[in-house]
C-alpha cells in the first residue's frame, strides 16, 4: 500500500494520522523484510526518532485490523509485513527465513459453500495462511 492509499484510508475511517504511525509505516515501507516491533523501535531510534513500543504494538495492532500489514507469528516471535496488495488476498510464509508472498488469487469459494452447508452459516469472510519452504530454503 503506498503512501497516498495509506492517507487516504485513514481519512476515511476518520483515524488521525499521527507521526509516530507515519514512522512506523515508513519504516516497514522501506525494510526489504518482515520487522518486529523491536526493530522497529531500535531503527526509529538511530535516527533520533524515540517512540515508545507500547505506542509502537499498538500501531501495529491498528494496522493489522486495517488490512495494512500482515502479522507473522512464529512461537513467541512476531513479524510484521506490508501488504502491497489491497483488496483480500492471501500469504505464504517460509518456515525457514521468514519471507513472506502475497497470493493474489483466492479460489475457496467451494470451500466457503461447504462450510455453508455443512453449518448452515452465512460465511461472509475468512482467513487462510500458507507455509513452505521458499525457493532458496527449500531442500
Ligand atoms: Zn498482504
Ligand atoms: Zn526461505
Ligand atoms: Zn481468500
Amino acid at each position: 500500500m503506498n503512501i497516498g492509499l495509506f492517507r487516504i484510508l485513514f481519512k476515511e475511517k476518520k483515524l488521525s494520522l499521527s507521526h509516530p504511525r507515519l514512522l512506523i509505516y515508513q519504516e516497514l515501507s522501506n525494510a526489504p523484510s518482515p520487522l518486529s516491533p523491536l526493530e522497529i523501535y531500535q531503527s526509529l531510534l538511530k535516527k533520533r526518532k524515540k517512540i515508545g513500543l507500547t505506542s509502537i504494538y499498538r500501531s501495529l495492532d491498528l494496522f493489522e485490523s486495517l488490512g495494512i500489514v500482515f502479522k507473522i507469528a512464529n512461537g513467541s516471535a512476531v513479524k510484521y509485513k506490508l501488504c502491497e496488495l489491497e483488496s483480500h488476498h492471501h500469504h505464504i510464509v517460509c518456515k525457514e527465513c521468514g519471507n513472506v508472498v502475497e497470493l493474489n488469487f483466492c479460489d475457496i469459494s467451494d470451500w466457503s459453500k461447504k462450510v455453508a452447508e455443512s453449518t448452515g452459516y452465512q460465511v461472509v469472510d475468512h482467513q487462510l495462511n500458507f507455509f513452505g519452504y521458499c525457493k532458496a530454503c527449500k531442500h
